[in-house]
């Protein structure tokens, strides 16, 4: 039986190896992230940082985008003479943050939009609706740091819109702002969504926000807060309608 045991690990080790170097690139030898690219600038596509490219990424692609990052966080960290080998807590740092961009924080950009169930709006109610507070976190593309904050959403829905389910709004907001951006064009995809969906009478959407740019860095304000608003369609158009759901939001 000591024969087996050491064979048993030798393929372990090489498999391991190749799963590795097969996932970062493709057959052509080019990383993952070159060949995705190349496919969107053949459809002349915008995959700026609050861009989704799901439609350009293979199934299974996402592990080796992974990858791929890992392997430049690494050397993101030694570029800051970080001793990753002996500090015990950065030894998997660079697959840590590789993870948490991909597949947690910026996942927005890699995943499909999630399915909304649409229903038809049956007791043809027109009445203000409003959403919130919603918990939104998300990252600025200028120094990938973190916003975290609050979204209300109001939708004056017409005889004729598709609802969709209270839980869906907290899932595609979520999906919108899963990606470096800024504030201000965060709210305004968000809005452009939601009457593209329901086709609203009206539709809102506010958002305060704490940055930890100017939090973390920079100024270094701690109670520097950040509010948009987006107003379309009836709230745009009736002031009563504008303070009412302003009214009812609770920013407190
Ligand atoms: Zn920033």
């Amino acid at each position: 039986m000591p024969t087996k045991k050491p064979v048993v690990k030798k393929v372990s080790t090489l498999q391991k190896k190749e799963f590795k170097k097969e996932s970062a690139k493709d057959e052509s030898g080019l990383p993952l992230s070159v060949v995705i690219r190349r496919r969107i600038e053949a459809q002349k596509a915008r995959f700026h940082a609050n861009d989704n490219i799901a439609s350009f990424i293979k199934p299974g692609e996402l592990e080796g985008l992974v990858d791929e990052v890992a392997e430049k966080m690494q050397a993101v960290l030694e570029s800051l003479v970080i001793d990753t080998e002996n500090d015990h807590n950065t030894q998997n740092t660079c697959r840590r943050v590789a993870k948490m961009y991909v597949q947690e924080v910026f996942n927005g950009r890699y995943v499909d939009q999630p399915t909304l169930t649409k229903f038809p709006n049956v007791s043809r109610l027109n009445e203000l609706m409003i959403i919130g507070p919603i918990t939104v976190r998300s990252a600025c593309s200028h120094h990938l740091c973190p916003i975290m904050g609050r979204i209300w959403i109001g939708v004056l829905p017409s005889k004729e819109s598709a609802l969709i389910g209270l839980s869906k709004y907290s899932r595609l907001t979520e999906w919108v702002m899963c990606r470096p951006q800024i504030q201000e064009e965060a709210v305004v995809e968000l809005a452009d969504m939601l009457e593209k969906k329901i086709k609203p009478i009206g539709v809102a959407v506010v958002m305060d926000a704490d940055h930890f740019c100017m939090q973390w860095r920079g100024v270094k304000d701690r109670d520097s807060k950040m509010i948009n608003s987006v107003m379309r369609g009836a709230f745009l158009k009736d002031s009563n309608l504008r303070r009412e759901f302003l009214a009812l939001i609770d920013r407190k």
